[in-house]
């Protein structure tokens, strides 16, 4: 992963290499953002072009001894702590959930040498804003007085949660959601996925090309439509008793609701679009263009309308903590059919 293969973080990437570049690198830097957006990477991307044995154009080869090690976490001088994938500086530490303690006492025990073997040591700390209290103090200790040679990078999704003082001692390189059309045409070109399952599995991400790329290799976000698009279709002709049911059903898959919703909006949204434009190269369900032209004929646009803020406002009522099975009632309640034609 150079900083070449990264998608859409060209603010991220111009910093660091114009930093590499004029040997301006910062003893410590923040990467802040969303999951899923290319944080660890550039991260890793930064360390190889920081230690590449045959920089090409300002960024990493790739392909040297150096560059294939940093990834796999076999290079000595790049050194990951993600305590979720069991990384540690100090396998003896007991703290399971946060980067705690003794994780830091191994990092200073650690920055005071030089580099074995590469330019710089790097070390990569995932999840710093799950960082405890005592943690963030020690390792405020190296913020201060930074070895030289030494590069800290702390990833987090937020700078609330930790120290004001790690924060300030950091360089701050903020990370942006990946808009669809980008991450679309990652999955086209580098994953080879035909274009109506890329444009979907695009806008399902939620501008997390990491979800997008899961999705890729898994079958489970078409299946999600499948289940969705089944129910969409059952609640057209169903009675207010199939309606609870379907909601009783529905929010048994507690962490897939807010996909799952987004499915039935992308649906709602793409008959609608459909209707105005009938222009296929705005549709998110681009593999399901029949299907969608034909309800697009069967529900007025006042319908999808409603349908649209309904499916809105149930999404937002489980966000604010509504239990789930009542907003999901409240939301199947109201997507009912179209009126019918009044003869005269
Ligand atoms: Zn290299």
């Amino acid at each position: 992963m150079a900083f070449r293969d990264l998608v859409n973080q060209d603010h991220a990437v111009m910093l660091l290499r114009s930093a590499a570049r004029g040997d301006r690198v910062s003893h410590a830097y923040l990467f802040a953002g969303p999951p899923g957006v290319g944080r660890f990477d550039t991260a890793v991307a930064f360390a190889q072009l920081l230690n590449c044995e045959r920089i090409t154009e300002g960024d990493a080869c790739g392909s040297c001894r150096t560059c294939t090690r940093i990834p796999q976490g076999q290079h000595p001088d790049v050194r990951i702590v993600d305590v979720d994938r069991g990384l540690l500086l100090d396998p003896a530490d007991t703290t399971k959930t946060a980067i705690g303690i003794d994780q830091i006492r191994a990092l200073r025990r650690e920055v005071v040498y030089p580099p074995y073997e590469g330019r710089w040591k790097v070390y990569i700390l995932v999840n710093a804003d799950r960082m405890l209290a005592e943690a963030g103090n020690s390792l405020l200790k190296v913020l201060e007085e930074p070895p030289p040679r030494v590069v800290i990078i702390l990833i987090a999704e937020s700078t609330v949660p930790m120290l004001p003082t790690v924060v300030s001692r950091c360089q701050l390189v903020r990370f942006l959601l990946v808009p669809a059309p980008a991450i679309e045409e990652a999955l086209v070109a580098r994953y080879n996925v035909p274009k109506g399952k890329a444009r979907f599995i695009a806008a399902l991400a939620g501008g997390q090309l990491g979800k997008a790329i899961t999705w890729v290799t898994s079958e489970d976000a078409l299946q999600m439509r499948e289940r969705t698009l089944e129910l969409l279709q059952r609640l057209e002709r169903a009675d207010a008793l199939d309606r609870l049911d379907a909601a009783e059903e529905m929010a048994k898959e507690k962490d897939a609701l807010q996909d799952l919703l987004d499915i039935a909006l992308f649906w709602y949204r793409d008959v609608l679009v459909w209707q105005e434009s009938q222009d296929e190269s705005l549709l998110i369900n681009l593999d399901r263009k029949d299907t969608i032209a034909k309800l697009a004929d069967e529900i007025p646009a006042q319908t999808l309308t409603a349908r649209i803020d309904a499916v809105e406002e149930a999404k937002e009522a489980i966000r604010r903590n509504v239990h789930p099975r009542l907003a999901l009632e409240t939301l199947f309640l109201r997507l009912t059919p179209p009126p019918q034609p009044t003869r005269r």
